[in-house]
């Protein structure tokens, strides 16, 4: 708490240390072209608002703050605390609990001088450049940042629904009851009973989730009921990490052979799921082939939030962004970070949602001191886990290569190390990667 007043109260933060807090996830190397320079006292004024206070949001405001001690920051989430979906998985296992992944806003308030209102944004008027709350208040703003993740489009399959969700198939896609349901019926899922995970076409958040899920699940059945079995439901054909988790199932849960624990069905044979008939427990794929389970986690296609529906910020299901600095597409002043942009072909994951905010927030800053932003590069790091002592890590690098053109990506994925030592490595790394990615955004 010593320096707890430091970056919010300090005018002088310097530049140096503002990019060196920054620049370890992205560059903005060439200013090109002026503007006017923003006095001191204009900026006391200028307000910037933000929309949600997951991992996107909080991000935006810690780093607009560091970058610019004058400015005022606002972030309106309905919800007192955030609770973090990467390490979740950990959960069914009992590895962790809610709590170790619950964090509260208090440093975002106190640490980076942010106002914190706990509300739903619901009406933007674009002309008068006026958000509405659902508790009736309105904030004003200069710049806008968006950033509400994504909807979990239950109505996406057939006969599925947040209803059922919350009361027979968790989808448990973000922390919630649903994730205590599900790790509820792992529990008593009756001895030699199937256990069936659909996972939707991309995109969704956090590509590797599924499979680190159902391998942990996995594990649970071998230990306290070995006839059981996991079945995935897989609408991609090809899938991440698909040279390490193929290797470690056939190793531990007999994958390929008769007597598996773990099964996988891709999208040629059925596993693409369009249909739930919730009464006979059963999953229906696009041919009709149909898949009885005992507990079925259903994890539904995703689209933009409503939030960005409602507020005319979407196009073919996903906002559209200018990838230089994430402004919208459809709207002035506004940007659009996180799971809620198509972001094709970086992935929907808390840390590219973070690099997102802190490019967005470089723009913001960039602006009011009269300087262009440059380009910008975006990081992925994504590390995910099959045991606590076997991990696995991706690199991904995204460039941007001009208005209207594609990201440049670039992608390492190394294979498995048979004798054990990288993978062990991982495995703690992991652990590792998601307190600090904590720290990074809420502390
Ligand atoms: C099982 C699982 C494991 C994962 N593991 C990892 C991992 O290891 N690494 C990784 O990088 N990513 C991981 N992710 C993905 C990561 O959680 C998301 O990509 C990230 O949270 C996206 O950030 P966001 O800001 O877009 O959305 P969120 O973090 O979901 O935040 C959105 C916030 O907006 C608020 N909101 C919504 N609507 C409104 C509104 N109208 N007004 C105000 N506020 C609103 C919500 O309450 C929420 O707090 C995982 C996801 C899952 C499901």
């Amino acid at each position: 708490m010593k320096n707890l007043h430091t970056i919010a109260q300090k005018p002088d933060l310097s530049r140096r240390d503002s990019f060196k807090s920054i620049g370890l996830f992205m560059l903005a190397l060439t200013t090109q072209g002026k503007s006017a320079h923003t006095s001191e006292k204009a900026m006391k004024q200028f307000r910037v608002v933000i929309i949600g206070g997951g991992i996107g949001g909080a991000s935006a405001a810690k780093y607009l703050r560091i970058l610019n001690p004058h400015v005022q920051i606002t972030v309106v989430e309905p919800n007192p605390e955030y609770i973090f979906c990467p390490g979740s998985n950990e959960i069914f296992p009992g590895w962790c609990s809610i709590k170790d992944l619950t964090v509260t806003y208090n440093i975002l308030k106190q640490r980076y001088n942010t106002q914190v209102i706990k509300d739903f944004a619901q009406h933007i008027d674009y002309d008068r450049k006026m958000l509405s709350l659902a508790k009736g208040g309105t904030l004003f703003y200069d710049k806008l940042i968006v950033s509400p993740g994504p909807t979990f489009d239950y109505a996406g399959i057939e006969g599925y629904s947040k209803d059922l969700a919350d009361t027979h198939f968790p989808a448990a896609w973000h922390v919630s009851p649903q994730t205590l349901l599900l790790k509820q019926q792992i529990k008593s899922l009756k001895q030699g009973g199937t256990l069936c995970i659909s996972i939707p076409d991309t995109p969704y958040r956090c590509p590797p989730a599924p499979y680190e899920r159902a391998t942990f699940i996995a594990h649970m059945l071998k230990k306290n009921n070995p006839a059981a079995k996991v079945l995935i439901l897989d609408s991609q054909k090809d899938f991440i990490f698909d040279n390490i988790y193929p290797y470690y199932w056939e190793k531990h849960f007999s994958f390929g052979k008769s007597d598996a624990i773990l099964e996988r069905i891709g999208p040629e044979d059925g596993g693409h799921i369009v249909k739930l008939d919730a009464s006979a427990k059963t999953l229906i794929g696009q041919n009709g082939q149909k898949f009885k389970g005992d507990v079925l986690n259903i994890i539904p296609p995703h689209k933009a939030a409503k939030f960005a529906f409602d507020n005319h910020l979407v196009q073919d299901q996903w906002c559209p962004v200018e990838y230089k600095d994430y402004t919208s597409l459809k709207q002035k002043d506004v940007y659009i970070i996180g799971d809620t942009i198509l972001g094709d072909p970086m992935p929907k994951t808390g840390y590219i949602a973070s690099n997102q905010a802190r490019v967005a927030v470089q723009a913001i800053n960039d602006e009011l001191h009269g300087r262009s932003p440059g380009t910008p590069f975006m990081v992925n790091d994504c590390i995910a886990m099959v045991e606590q002592g076997f991990g696995m890590t991706l690199s991904e690098i995204f460039r941007y290569a001009g208005k209207n053109k594609p990201l440049e990506a670039r992608h390492y994925i190394p294979g498995v190390d048979k004798n054990g030592f990288q993978q062990k490595m991982l495995g703690s790394e992991a652990r590792a990667w998601q307190e600090n990615f904590k720290r990074s955004v809420f502390s």
